[in-house]
C-alpha cells in the first residue's frame, strides 16, 4: 500500500527524533568524558534508548539499541574512534548494555501497546455510548442507517458498506456501483447469519468483515448486513467493536419494526372495537325497537278495521317513539365511528359560541314547554375554531339528558378560563337531578355505559350519548368532564382550547 503524505511525514519525524536523541547522548558523553567513568557514560546511552522506546515503534527502538552500543564503542571504548574492542571486560560491558537496552525496549513497547489499547478502548466505549444516545431519537430506518454509516466510518478507516432490507422486500438495498464480491459477501453472511471474514474462522482469506444486523432468535429477522474493508485478522478488539456497533444498530432497527407492528395492531384493535360497537347496536339495541315498529305497523295494516281509534293512536305513538329512538341510536353510533376514524378530518370554522348555544336552545325549547333551561352566555366571547354541527350535537345531548333525568331548572353557562397553557372556553350544563354515583364516574363516558338510576327507572336510553359527547370534545383537542355537585345533581363541563390569533370580524380593521 502506498504511503500517504501524512504517514511519510511521521516517518521522517521518527527518524529525526532517533538521531537527535542519540546525538544528544553522544554530545553529553563527550562533555562528561573527562570527569566520569565509562559505565556512567553507557548509562546516558541507555537513557536515550529508553526515551526512543517510549516514543517510537519496535524497529526504531531495536535500531537505537544497536546504534547506542556502536556509538559508545566508537567514541569512548579504547581504542577510541574505532569499532575494535581490546579488553574483554569492555566487550562484556557493551554486550550487557545491548541486552539491557533490548530488555528495556521490549518492556517499554509492551507498555506503550497497552496504553494505546486502553486509549482506543476508551474512545470506542465513548463512541458506543454516543451512538446509543443518538439511536434513541432515530425514528426511521433511514435515520438509523445514517447514524450507523457515520459510526462505522469514524471507527474504521477502510470502505464501509451498510445495507438494509428494502421496505417490504426480501432483497438488500445495495448501491449500483457496489462490487459483486461485496454483494456476495453480504448475502452470504445474511444466509448463514454469522460474522464472516478475517480472523473469524470463515472466509479467513479476506481482508474484510461481513457482519449481519441482528440475530435469528425468538422469531426475530435480520434487518441487513455490514461490510468493513481493510481490516486485519488479528485485530480481535476491532472486530468486537464492529460487532457491538452492529448489534446496537440491529436493536434500534428491531425497535422501529416493533413500534410499526404495534401501531398496526392498535389500528386493528380499534377496527375490531368499532365492529363490536356495530354488532352490539345491531344485535340488541336495534332489534328491540325494530320489532316494536314492525309489530305495530303490521297490526295497523292487517287489523286496521278491528282496532279502535284510541288503539290505532297508541300504536302510531309507539311507532313514532321507537323510530325516533332508532334514529337517535343510529346517529350516535355512526358519529362515534366517524370520530374514532381519525382519517376523516373535522370541518372546522371560526364560530361564535353565542350563536351555537342560541340555535341549540331554540330547537330544544320546542319540547321544553316549562322552559326549565336557563342560559348565561356573555356577549363579547372570542370565536372558537370548531365543527359547529358536532358542538351543537354535544350541547344538545347534554341538555336532553338533563331534561330527561331531572324536573328542576337546568343551567347552561358559557365562560372563559385562563390557565398556564392558555385560555379555554367553558360550556357547563348543570342540573339538580339524581347525579352520578362515585363508582360510576370512571365509566359513565364509555360506550353503552348506563347509570344505575336509569336502569332502575327503566328510563329509555342507549348509553351512547355521553360517549359521543366526549369523542367530539377530544376530536377538538378539548375535554368533557363530569363533576358531582354539592347538594346533588351533575355538572358537565366542556372545555375548548382557544387559539391566540382570532380572525377579523366583518368591518374590523386589521
Ligand atoms: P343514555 O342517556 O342514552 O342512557 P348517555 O350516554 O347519554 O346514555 O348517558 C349515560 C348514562 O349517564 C345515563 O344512562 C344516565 O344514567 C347518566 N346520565 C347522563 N346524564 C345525566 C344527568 N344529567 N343526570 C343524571 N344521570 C345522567
Amino acid at each position: 500500500m502506498a504511503l500517504t503524505s501524512e504517514s511519510r511525514n511521521q516517518s521522517w519525524k521518527d527518524w529525526f527524533l532517533l538521531l537527535f536523541l542519540l546525538s544528544a547522548a553522544t554530545l553529553a558523553c563527550l562533555l562528561l568524558d573527562p570527569y566520569v567513568s565509562l559505565t556512567s557514560l553507557s548509562m546516558l546511552y541507555v537513557l536515550a534508548v529508553v526515551l526512543v522506546s517510549s516514543r517510537l515503534g519496535r524497529s526504531h527502538s531495536v535500531l537505537a539499541a544497536f546504534a547506542a552500543v556502536a556509538a559508545l564503542n566508537f567514541f569512548f571504548v579504547p581504542p577510541r574512534w574505532t569499532f575494535q574492542v581490546e579488553r574483554s571486560e569492555h566487550f562484556i560491558a557493551l554486550l550487557t548494555m545491548l541486552v539491557l537496552a533490548l530488555v528495556i525496549n521490549h518492556l517499554a513497547s509492551g507498555m506503550r501497546r497497552e496504553t494505546e489499547m486502553a486509549r482506543l478502548n476508551e474512545t470506542r466505549a465513548r463512541q458506543l455510548q454516543s451512538l446509543a444516545i443518538a439511536l434513541a431519537d432515530a425514528d426511521t430506518p433511514q435515520a438509523v442507517k445514517l447514524l450507523g454509516q457515520r459510526a462505522l466510518d469514524t471507527a474504521f478507516s477502510g470502505t464501509n458498506t451498510l445495507a438494509l432490507f428494502e421496505a417490504d422486500a426480501s432483497e438488500l438495498d445495495l448501491p449500483l456501483e457496489l462490487p459483486n464480491a461485496i454483494r456476495d459477501g453480504l448475502r452470504c453472511c445474511l444466509k448463514e447469519a454469522v460474522v464472516l471474514g478475517a480472523g473469524t474462522g470463515r472466509w479467513t482469506e479476506l481482508d474484510a468483515w461481513y457482519i449481519p444486523l441482528g440475530e435469528l432468535r425468538q422469531g426475530r429477522e435480520l434487518s441487513g448486513a455490514v461490510c468493513i474493508q481493510a481490516v486485519a485478522g488479528d485485530d480481535e478488539s476491532g472486530r468486537e467493536h464492529a460487532v457491538a456497533l452492529c448489534s446496537m444498530l440491529a436493536q434500534a432497527l428491531w425497535r422501529l419494526r416493533l413500534s410499526v407492528a404495534m401501531q398496526a395492531a392498535q389500528r386493528e384493535a380499534q377496527k375490531q372495537q368499532l365492529q363490536g360497537i356495530f354488532l352490539a347496536a345491531i344485535s340488541h339495541d336495534l332489534r328491540t325497537p325494530l320489532a316494536v315498529v314492525v309489530g305495530a305497523a303490521s297490526a295497523l295494516q292487517l287489523q286496521h278495521d278491528k282496532l279502535s281509534v284510541l288503539e290505532q293512536q297508541r300504536l302510531l305513538t309507539s311507532i313514532v317513539n321507537e323510530a325516533g329512538h332508532l334514529a337517535n341510536l343510529t346517529e350516535n353510533t355512526l358519529q362515534l365511528v366517524r370520530l374514532a376514524n381519525s382519517a376523516q378530518p373535522l370541518t372546522r370554522d371560526w364560530e361564535s359560541m353565542e350563536e351555537i348555544t342560541g340555535s341549540v336552545l331554540a330547537r330544544i325549547r320546542q319540547y321544553d314547554s316549562s322552559r326549565r333551561i336557563v342560559s348565561k352566555v356573555p356577549d363579547s366571547l372570542p370565536l372558537v375554531r370548531v365543527d359547529a354541527v358536532l358542538i351543537s350535537q354535544l350541547i344538545s345531548n347534554l341538555l336532553e339528558n338533563a331534561l330527561k333525568y331531572t324536573d328542576a331548572a337546568i343551567h347552561l353557562v358559557v365562560s372563559l378560563e385562563t390557565q398556564v397553557e392558555g385560555e379555554n372556553l367553558l360550556v357547563s350544563v348543570k342540573d339538580r337531578g339524581p347525579g352520578i354515583s362515585e363508582a360510576e364516574l370512571a365509566t359513565i363516558f364509555d360506550a353503552y355505559s348506563r347509570g344505575d338510576h336509569s336502569e332502575r327507572s327503566q328510563q329509555r336510553g342507549s348509553g351512547l350519548g355521553l360517549a359521543v359527547c366526549r369523542a367530539i370534545a377530544q376530536a377538538h383537542g378539548g375535554s368533557l368532564i363530569l363533576r358531582r355537585r354539592s347538594g346533588g345533581g351533575s355538572s358537565f363541563i366542556l372545555s375548548l382550547p382557544l387559539t391566540l390569533e382570532q380572525p377579523f370580524k366583518q368591518g374590523e380593521q386589521p
